[in-house]
C-alpha cells in the first residue's frame, strides 16, 4: 500500500453506521465517494462503523455491504470494521493522556450546561467526590480552519462552540470522533466525500489529527437529501427492495440529485458513463428533496 502523507494514490472511503439498510441519503455518500475514486484513479474503501451497539440492528452491516454489491460497487481491500479497532482506539487515548491532551471528566449528564458547551469543570482536575467517566481532549483557543472542495474555507471555534468535548464515554464506548479520525489516519484515507450532517463534526475530527499527529486529508461534504417538508429521512425510506429490483433506477436517481444526468440504461452503462463525467463541480450545496426509493420499482 503506498503511504500517506506524500502518497500519490488517491484513497477514498464509504463509511456507514449499521443502523439500517442504505436509504437514500447513504446511497448518495456510496456514489459520489465511489466516483470520486474512481475518477481520480485510486482506490475506494468500506468502513463499517459499528463502534455504538446500542444504535445498531442487527444484520444491517451484511445488508449494506449486499446493497453495495448489487449496486456494482466493490471495495478494493476487505471490508474494515471499528469493532475490531478497540486496541487502536485506546492506544490513542492514551497518548492523547500523556501528551496532556485528554483528561478524565467527572461530570454526569446532571452536572453539564443544556448548552452542550462543555464549561472545562474538569479541566484541571477531577472536582472533589467525582469519580473519572468521560475521557475528554482539551481543545484549542484558537479558532480551527480547513477547507471543503464545496461549501470553502470553514473556521469553528471549538472553545465557543464545542467546549473539549468526549473521545471515550462514561459507557466505555470510544467517541465517533474519535474512532473516525484513527482509522481514517490506519487507511491512508486522502480525501472524506460525506454528507453535510457531519460538516460539523469536521473541526473536532482535524483538532484530534493534529493533537494525534496525524495527516488532515481533503474534505467535500455532498449535499443532504431531505424529505420534501424539509425533515430528515427516516427508516421507512430506506433501499429495501429497490436495491435488488432496480439497482439501476436507484443509481440514476442518485446521480441526477448529484448533479448528474445519464442516458437511460443498464447499470453497468451508468457507470460507465458516470466515471467518465463525473465531476464534483457540480455538485449543489444546497439540501435537495430524497427520492423514495421504494417507489423507484414501481415505476
Ligand atoms: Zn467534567
Amino acid at each position: 500500500m503506498s503511504t500517506y502523507p506524500g502518497s500519490k494514490t488517491y484513497i477514498g472511503r464509504f463509511a456507514p453506521s449499521p443502523t439500517g439498510r442504505l436509504h437514500f441519503g447513504s446511497l448518495l455518500a456510496a456514489v459520489a465517494s465511489y466516483l470520486q475514486a474512481r475518477k481520480s484513479h485510486g482506490k475506494w474503501l468500506v468502513r463499517i462503523e459499528d463502534i455504538d451497539p446500542p444504535r445498531e440492528i442487527v444484520g444491517s452491516a451484511e445488508a449494506i455491504l449486499s446493497d453495495l454489491a448489487t449496486l456494482g460497487m466493490t471495495a478494493d481491500e476487505p471490508v474494515l470494521f471499528q469493532s475490531h479497532r478497540f486496541k487502536a482506539y485506546q492506544q490513542s487515548c492514551e497518548q492523547l493522556i500523556q501528551s496532556g491532551l485528554a483528561y478524565w471528566c467527572g461530570c454526569s449528564r446532571r452536572d453539564l450546561p443544556a448548552t452542550g458547551i462543555y464549561p472545562g469543570t474538569c479541566r484541571n482536575g477531577l472536582p472533589p467526590g467525582k469519580l473519572p467517566r468521560a475521557l475528554r481532549v482539551r481543545v484549542g483557543d484558537v479558532p480551527l480552519s480547513f477547507m471543503d472542495r464545496i461549501h470553502g474555507e470553514q473556521v469553528d471555534d471549538l472553545q465557543s462552540s464545542i467546549g473539549d468535548f468526549v473521545i471515550k464515554r462514561a459507557d466505555g464506548v470510544y467517541a465517533y470522533q474519535l474512532a473516525v479520525v484513527v482509522d481514517d489516519a490506519f487507511q491512508h484515507v486522502t480525501e472524506v466525500v460525506r454528507g453535510t450532517d457531519l460538516l460539523d463534526s469536521t473541526a473536532r475530527q482535524v483538532w484530534l489529527q493534529q493533537c494525534l499527529g496525524l495527516p488532515t486529508p481533503g474534505y467535500v461534504h455532498i449535499s443532504t437529501a431531505v424529505l420534501p417538508d424539509g425533515s430528515k429521512l427516516s427508516k421507512s425510506m430506506d433501499s429495501d427492495p429497490i436495491c435488488r429490483q432496480a439497482p439501476a433506477e436507484a443509481l440514476r436517481a442518485a446521480l441526477i440529485f448529484l448533479g448528474h444526468e445519464p442516458p437511460a440504461g443498464g447499470l453497468a452503462s451508468i457507470w460507465h458513463w458516470a466515471i467518465e463525467n463525473w465531476s464534483i463541480a457540480r455538485l449543489s450545496k444546497d439540501h435537495g428533496i430524497a427520492v423514495d426509493l421504494g417507489n423507484l420499482a414501481g415505476k
